[in-house]
């Protein structure tokens, strides 16, 4: 028996029933029990919500910026008034522990939102004024595109749904939202509360479904843009798609990030970092820094103070303040991960410091979950599979280096790019350390913070374009340019004529 009632679709401001007929199940991750079925989206449905997207453009884009503004804010009081209503169902969905959600995934999504409502409140969407001479100019206008689509991964459900709509409403577009079928039940409750902030019907709209309808709204010729989370060889399938039909991209992909811990670092410090870039969320953060490069000489300290601090990762109930590490998010991705851990140990015959296949002491009631322990293979060699490749689970790898230069050009040799750290006390070291590192999310002694100013996006196949800050909202946006010539002469080979 579900827990949740049956959900729908969301377009022209209500909740819709979907015309296909089919359904599928979202799952407790924590049990493995059906938490809701939720309605599939057939391409009529689609059609509709972006039907309704087209209708709400001109309405919306020519809403003044500072009505907008007040409409995206109240929304960000909403969420933060509901914050632990709605972080409660996102741990039942994802399987993250409460003291994760209701600190940080609603609160990151509505910060977002609150930030673009005053940027653009503020004239952030004004062009420029270019005098060129004397009663000449150029002016430029920073338009929006039109219906978008925001297609979404599962690990930080309402926070990937607020990180695209923010700067996708704030300027002036309309979306078409397609949530993770493993995570979908945050999607028609941000569409709720978005109508009750006072967003007109058809600005935003939400259809469910799998990989099908993402692929559907890829190909849609109404659809101006595409902003998009997940792995690198479905958002290699989705740019293809897009550029065939000349749309937008914004490619939020994976990585496999490289922390690189310095001789001198403080090593309480750097261990506390790694394990963060590691354990955080149950190792799925698309950001994790999980190639850990340290200096042979500290390697036996190194360890201990990690395997010292594994105890405080603590599995269990979700909802019990204790619990800071749940399991992982479905079946399909405990399977790929436990693989991984296979891998480590027969294939690739890494070091197992902790963790492994087993599953860790939770209550009875949740044994049949996708429970895995916190992971650490060392002695890790840069060409062992789970070097190489994202897990997205709670698996470390440490490596050790001797020479700084070593470590980063190895930490440079991979053909992702998205996020980088190093700990050191020697700023300066640091500096040069990160302006080597080909990454385009990085961190000083700290890992993980993304607030709402700091754009973040990856370099090489981890992505192109970037999402929140000044930048991440021109990524929303076309430019317009007029030139203004007031001396009544047009400046051509034709003008004498
Ligand atoms: P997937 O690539 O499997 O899926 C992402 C979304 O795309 C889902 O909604 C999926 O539908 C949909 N989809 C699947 N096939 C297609 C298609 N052909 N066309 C259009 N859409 C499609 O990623 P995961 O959900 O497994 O997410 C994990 C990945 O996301 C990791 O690699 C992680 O690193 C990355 N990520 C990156 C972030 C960043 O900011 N760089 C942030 C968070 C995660 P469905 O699953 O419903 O079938």
């Amino acid at each position: 028996m579900a827990s949740f009632p049956p959900r729908q679709l969301y377009y022209k401001g209500q909740v819709q029933a979907a015309s296909s007929g089919k359904t599928f199940q979202t799952i407790n991750p924590a049990t493995a029990t059906p938490l809701a079925d939720v309605q599939i989206a057939s391409n009529s449905d689609i059609d509709a919500a972006i039907t309704a997207a087209e209708h709400a453009f001109p309405i919306w884009s020519q809403t003044p910026a500072i009505v907008r503004a007040r409409i995206l804010q109240r929304a960000a009081n909403l969420l933060r008034e509901k914050n632990d209503e709605i972080a409660r169902v996102e741990t039942l969905d994802s399987g993250k522990a409460f003291t994760e959600t209701s600190t940080v995934d609603v609160v990151t999504g509505a910060d977002v939102l609150e930030y673009y409502a005053n940027y653009i409140g503020g004239g952030g969407l004004n062009g420029d004024t270019i005098q060129l001479r004397e009663g000449a100019w150029v002016y430029t206008k920073k338009t929006p595109l039109g219906v978008c689509a925001g297609i979404g991964a599962w690990n930080y459900p309402i926070q990937i749904a607020l990180w695209k709509s923010a700067a996708c409403l704030a300027a002036g577009n309309t979306m078409v939202y397609k949530p993770s079928e493993f995570t979908p039940l945050h999607g028609l409750t941000l569409a709720e509360i978005y109508t009750e902030a006072g967003l007109p019907a058809g600005v935003f709209n939400v259809v469910n479904g799998g990989g099908e309808v993402g692929a559907y709204l890829t190909t849609h010729p109404t659809i101006a843009k595409i902003s998009f989370t997940g792995q690198v060889s479905t958002g290699m399938k989705v740019a293809g798609s897009a550029a065939g039909n000349m749309k937008y991209v914004t490619m939020e992909l994976g990585g496999k990030s490289p922390l690189i811990i310095c001789p001198d670092a403080d090593l309480e410090n750097a261990v506390d970092g790694a394990m963060m870039a590691n354990f955080y969320s149950t190792g799925q953060v698309c950001t994790n820094g999980t190639r850990v490069f340290v200096p042979r000489s500290i390697k036996s300290s190194f360890e201990k103070r990690l395997l010292e601090k594994i105890p405080f990762v603590r599995a269990g109930p979700l909802f019990d303040e204790q619990t800071n590490f749940g399991p992982l998010s479905s079946r399909p991705h405990y399977e790929k991960v436990l693989e991984y851990i296979r891998c480590g140990v027969e294939s690739d015959r890494a070091t197992l410091l902790c963790g492994g296949l087993e599953k860790p002491a939770v209550p009875q009631e949740l044994q049949a979950g996708y429970w895995v322990k916190p992971t650490v293979f060392t002695d890790c060699t840069d060409d062992m599979r789970i070097v190489k490749e994202e897990i997205f689970g709670p698996v470390m790898s440490v490596l050790y280096y001797d020479t700084i230069e070593e470590a980063v050009k190895r930490a440079n040799a991979t053909e992702l790019g998205l996020a980088a750290g190093v700990f050191t006390r020697d700023l300066n070291q640091a500096h040069r350390i990160i302006d080597q590192l080909q990454a385009g999310i990085t961190w000083i002694n700290a890992w993980g913070e993304s607030p709402a100013e700091m754009a973040v996006g990856g370099w090489k196949k981890s992505g192109l374009g970037v999402e929140n800050g000044h930048r991440g909202i021109e990524a929303w946006l076309q430019n317009k340019s007029t030139l203004v010539d007031m001396s009544g002469c047009v400046a051509t080979a034709f003008a004498k004529l």
